[in-house]
């Protein structure tokens, strides 16, 4: 509320022939974790304590296709921010969230870098740093595109877009921007790096300058909240939005989340069981 100290995670369930199942929940509280520890956040919640009100709270929502959002918090008022004087609590908050459907974005390069990865862990979910993705998408949406790409504030390569991460793809091949650039390497970005190694995509993350859009056949987003969203255009620059390798993939994620395929990975975990 104050100081933008809090730190989440946002997590989806999905209606599954077996039941509303939470989309790779172990590593959604691994990072909410990981997150309280880069800031030096004390809590009482060990990982079963936050897996189990993560999947309390999606049960108990009575909602199959939801977002779940666990959040780590300061409740009382205070001066200063040094966070070793308060004792942060767990809010989990679920939405009605309907799985994505056929969306593609019309984005611009945002003149609002990411902060550079010594100025700010990007790596860490604290609430603070969604001003900064605020920015950059409220910007963009007032001149008329869906959301932005930032750049990393020191380097000027691409780092993300306000809540999702970015892929190329030339000539069949994927490319994404890595973590030497300011980003949050994201699970669903991990989830289509995966997914493409089982399907015999290769990919591979490294340095993307800005002008390399330009040359990309085709170009999509992934996040949790965003899934996967084709990229129709960036300024001046026009993409299929539902290019070939982009809908293989699209197709591949979705049976992932749903448990139809990819069972074996593991990243289906049934609420009553998480
Ligand atoms: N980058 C930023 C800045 C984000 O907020 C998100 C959403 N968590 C992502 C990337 C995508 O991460 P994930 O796939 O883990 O949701």
């Amino acid at each position: 509320m104050q100081h933008g100290t809090a730190v989440f995670d946002g997590i989806r369930c999905y209606r599954t022939s077996s039941g509303p199942a939470l989309f790779r929940p172990r590593d959604h509280v691994r990072r909410l974790l990981s997150s309280a520890r880069a800031l030096g956040i004390e809590h009482r919640y060990s990982f079963e304590d936050l897996l189990t009100a993560v999947g309390r709270a999606a049960s108990e929502s009575g909602l199959g296709d939801s977002y779940v959002r666990p959040v780590l918090f300061a409740p009382e008022p205070y001066l200063g921010v040094d966070l070793s004087a308060f004792r942060f609590t767990l809010g989990v908050e679920v939405w009605p969230v309907p799985p994505v459907s056929r969306a593609e974005a019309r984005l611009t390069v945002s003149p609002w870098r990411r902060p550079a990865t010594s100025s700010f862990p990007p790596t860490v979910k604290a609430t603070g740093t969604y001003a900064v993705s605020a920015l950059a998408k409220t910007r963009a949406v007032a001149a008329g595109f869906d959301d932005a790409i930032q750049l990393d504030a020191l380097s000027g390569r691409v780092a993300e877009a306000t809540i999702a991460n970015v892929f190329l793809v030339r000539d069949g091949r994927l490319l994404t921007p890595w973590p030497e650039d300011a980003l949050l390497p994201g699970i669903t970005r991990d989830s289509v790096l995966s997914l493409a190694a089982a399907l015999g995509i290769e990919a591979r993350e490294g340095p993307v300058e800005v002008t390399e859009l330009a040359g990309a056949d085709e170009v999509f987003l992934t996040g949790t909240a965003s899934e996967l969203v084709g990229v129709r255009s960036i300024d001046e620059w026009h993409f299929p939005g539902r290019g070939p390798v982009f809908a293989e993939l699209a197709r591949a994620f979705r049976d992932a989340v749903t448990g139809r395929r990819f069972g074996e990975l593991g990243w289906c975990v049934p609420v009553a069981e998480s």
